[in-house]
């Protein structure tokens, strides 16, 4: 359920991208980015279509060459004809003034822009680039994220930072002048863009690191010196549980801090893992944090030595599926669902207490002891389960009271 008690949101400018609102009093929108070649537009509407259907309110496209920029209105049309209005983000770095000039059709098809100031050209090359780059979204009137990168920063702007630095009399750890190169690089792009023509309600920051404190300090820092929405990501997460934890961490800590207005789950595929996984592990960070709502939770407890047996496990595991399969009909029938919390508890220690605090839980038998389960419904057991149809049953228990309680 969300909680009542949420973080108080640090307070932005909202800025629309399309439909979909980031900052002011807008929930925390989840955001995603495709791993096709953009040129392939089959390929690439596809992932879009499925990072959408999976949750992602925003979808990010790398443009990188002419063939990339030529296939986005493609990708568009695409995505219309399979009814997705989902907005798409062009992904620029080095080459992003010429091909946006280029290709005024995929500059009009792109609902927002992202420039990372570090890769528009050097020296005086950058400011003119990026002005161009700047022109072009007030023209089409698109939203811009300035996208600062720990592993792309500015190295004029470094440069010139560390030698004030070293010039200093009490000079900073260098570590910490880069990170706040991060900063200023952002606030100076925004800053310029705003120069340019370009609305103070059409710009959004982000300052991405691979390292959690790291990142919690920029940030920090960040929502301090400016009213910007902020997109949050740890960037380069890495794999598994890695990414996962490290991800989690960091983006945990800023969000009970109110500072994000957009999140982005930077994992790393495994071989053959769906490329939706970031989006529903962002889905779950927002959930657990009672921040949003959008599937039914299974809480689970961990087994121990008093459950032998793998039973609730497996039905914890077919429970939560069994939801997820179940939400894109739910929704459409009964709203307010998404907010339903669920417990499969193993032995009667901690289960019938955890089963009666969620909406449904069911506190299965652990080793040696009655073979009945029996299930709560807002508190209150109703029904006691047994033989080998638990499962079938329990689900059935869950249908039955999804109608009563969000059946209009
Ligand atoms: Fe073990 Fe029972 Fe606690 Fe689950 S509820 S961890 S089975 S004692």
């Amino acid at each position: 359920m969300v909680e009542d008690q949420q973080p108080k949101r640090r307070r932005t400018v909202p800025v629309s991208i399309g439909d979909v609102v980031v900052g002011g009093d807008a929930p925390v929108v989840i955001q995603s980015m495709t791993n096709t070649d953009t040129a392939d537009e089959v390929g690439t509407a596809i992932q879009v279509a499925d990072l959408a259907r999976a949750g992602s309110e925003l979808v990010r496209i790398t443009v990188n060459t002419e063939e990339a920029a030529e296939a986005v209105p493609h990708i568009r049309d695409r995505l219309e004809a399979m009814g997705l209005d989902v907005p798409l983000v062009g992904d620029f770095h080095f080459n992003g003034h010429k091909l946006l000039e280029r290709h005024p059709a995929c500059a009009e098809a792109l609902a927002k822009y992202r420039i990372n100031p570090g890769n528009v050209g050097r020296g005086a090359r950058r400011d003119t680039q990026y002005a161009q780059m700047i022109e072009t979204a007030c023209r089409y009137d698109k939203p811009v994220r300035i996208g600062v990168n720990w592993g792309s920063l500015d190295q004029d702007l470094l440069a010139r930072m560390m030698d004030d630095n070293a010039a200093a009399k009490q000079p900073q750890d260098s570590r910490d002048v880069m990170k706040e190169a991060l900063i200023v690089s952002a606030l100076e792009s925004a800053e310029r863009a705003e120069e340019i023509g370009l609305g103070h309600d059409r710009i959004i920051i982000s300052c991405k690191l691979s390292g959690v404190q790291d990142l919690i300090e920029v940030y920090q820092d960040l929502s301090r010196r400016c009213e910007y929405p902020l997109h949050l990501g740890l960037t380069e997460a890495g794999m598994g549980s890695k990414g996962i934890v490290a991800s989690s961490a960091a983006l945990a800590v800023l969000l009970q801090q109110g500072i994000g207005d957009t999140i982005r789950m930077s994992l790393t595929p495994e071989p053959g893992e769906a490329r939706t996984t970031e989006v529903q592990v962002a889905q779950e960070l927002l959930q657990t944090m009672g921040l949003r709502a959008f599937t039914p939770l299974v809480a689970a407890c961990p087994g121990c030595g008093r459950t032998t047996s793998t039973v609730f496990q497996e039905l914890a595991g077919e429970i939560q599926t069994y939801v997820r399969d179940r939400m894109p009909e739910w929704r459409r029938h009964y709203p307010g669902v998404e907010e339903m919390s669920l417990a499969v508890m193993g032995c009667v220690v901690n289960g019938p207490g955890e089963s009666k605090h969620a909406n449904i839980g069911i506190s299965l038998p652990g080793t040696g002891e009655r073979p009945v389960a029996p299930v709560y419904e807002d508190g209150e057991k109703t029904v006691t389960l047994k033989g080998d149809h638990v499962a079938d049953d329990f689900k059935a228990v869950i249908e039955r009271y999804v109608e009563r309680r969000y059946g209009s």
